[in-house]
């Protein structure tokens, strides 16, 4: 289901589905017997025991995977897989250097992992870490300085590499379209030259699915197959639960063999009815042909927007892909000057008229309209008439 009900009952069409997590729909009836179900045999063992709920989700979620992506790490959250990511990149190249794009966002957390150093026995990556983190010009067709053309962008990470770096990097993270950066779709060919430089400068490339993944954009099931990369690390959070705490990492035998011989511990990853959920919500996507229905709906949504961009000239750009779009306002379309003001008004009108939508980007000025992937057609005709409405009367 795609609404919410506030106490007095009114109903909401929900077009953000909690940032992005309620992918399947709130309260979706298999997902909530799979949970209940579960609950009745066993709701937490750790990670210490091999139970049937962690195992038969690992496995399908493997299935799920593009080449020799197989070993499977379960956590709770976007920022602990993130974190999980970068101590593999790190451990498993032996370098410390981390690169991502400016205008991302991969967690809220500071680093936790590094302070457990001992237990992972990762000293060195824990006193160093800290300041090697590389921020390099984001590919946003939009804003960008490049604008959509992908060579350059990469060329300008090689040369932040050459001249920002020992010349060798431990990993590569980006998301395929930033999710609070504002619905930005990275320029399309940027990931497959940046792969190739990240990997020949010793680094691994970690593409972060926690927004993207799980049918949302419309293709297959990941964001990084729109750009067709194989990363080597994936990690994932938010629709992968459905609004059920857990997150993972997802990565090759070989990147996993670096934490054979360490503790890798997490006492709620992998907690059962979490795993119950989460094959639940596989489940739910390959049964409803998720994917087209986003990429229906999805293109159907942009085509509207696209039209309503010619009546009113705030909107300054309208982008995305299935279900995870952006609209981004400006009060002069030449300069792109950011309509914050105006987008916190509409914001609270559209609430007023029955539609929740997110709020983001840099400058705040982008709504973020990632609904639950049952959203339709006639809830995205009821959601561009609402914002051709709160508009004219602005
Ligand atoms: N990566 C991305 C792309 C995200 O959007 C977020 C959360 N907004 C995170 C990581 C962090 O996830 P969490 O809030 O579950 O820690």
């Amino acid at each position: 289901m795609q609404y919410l009900f506030d106490e007095n009952g009114r109903r909401y069409l929900d077009a953000f589905a909690g940032i992005v997590t309620v992918s399947c729909g709130h309260c979706h009836p298999e997902i909530l017997n799979a949970i209940t179900e579960q609950s009745k045999l066993l709701q937490h063992a750790t990670t210490i025991y091999l139970h049937h709920a962690i195992a038969d989700f690992a496995e399908a979620l493997a299935s799920k995977m593009p080449g020799n992506l197989k070993v499977v790490y379960f956590v709770n959250s976007g920022s602990e897989a993130n974190e999980l990511a970068m101590m593999m990149a790190r451990l498993y190249t032996g370098n410390l250097g981390m690169i991502s794009l400016r205008n991302a966002y991969h967690g809220g957390s500071s680093g936790s992992y590094h302070f457990n150093c001992l237990r992972v026995g990762c000293l060195l990556v824990a006193c160093k870490s800290q300041g090697e983190i590389h921020h390099v010009v984001n590919p946003d067709p939009y804003r960008g300085v490049f604008g959509s053309d992908a060579n350059r962008y990469a060329k300008d990470l090689q040369d932040h590499i050459d001249f920002g770096t020992s010349g060798k990097v431990a990993g590569f993270i980006a998301e395929t379209i930033q999710g609070a950066g504002g619905a930005v779709e990275l320029a399309p060919g940027y990931l497959k030259p940046v792969y190739d430089i990240v990997r020949k400068a010793g680094g691994v490339c970690i593409a972060d699915e926690v927004q993207t993944g799980f049918g949302r954009t419309g293709s297959n099931y990941w964001g990084f197959e729109t750009q067709g990369v194989i990363p080597d690390i994936v990690t994932m959070a938010k629709g992968i639960g459905n609004g059920l705490p857990l997150g993972a990492v997802v990565t090759t035998p070989e990147i996993a063999s670096v934490l054979a011989q360490k503790i890798q511990f997490n006492t709620f990853g992998g907690n059962p009815v979490c795993s119950a959920g989460g094959l639940a919500v596989l489940r739910v996507i390959d049964q409803e042909k998720r994917q087209a229905h986003c990429a229906d709906v999805g293109s159907h949504l942009l085509k509207r927007l696209r039209a309503l961009q010619q009546t009113h000239e705030i909107i300054g750009d309208v982008r995305g892909r299935g279900l995870m779009v952006g609209i981004e306002l400006v009060t002069d379309r030449n300069e792109k000057t950011p309509a914050k003001v105006e987008t916190a008004v509409l914001f609270e009108k559209l609430r007023e008229l029955g539609i929740l939508v997110g709020k983001g980007g840099l400058h705040g000025n982008v709504f973020r309209i990632k609904p639950p992937m049952c959203f339709n057609r006639d809830d995205a005709d009821f959601l561009v008439d609402a914002l051709d409405h709160a508009i004219s009367k602005l």
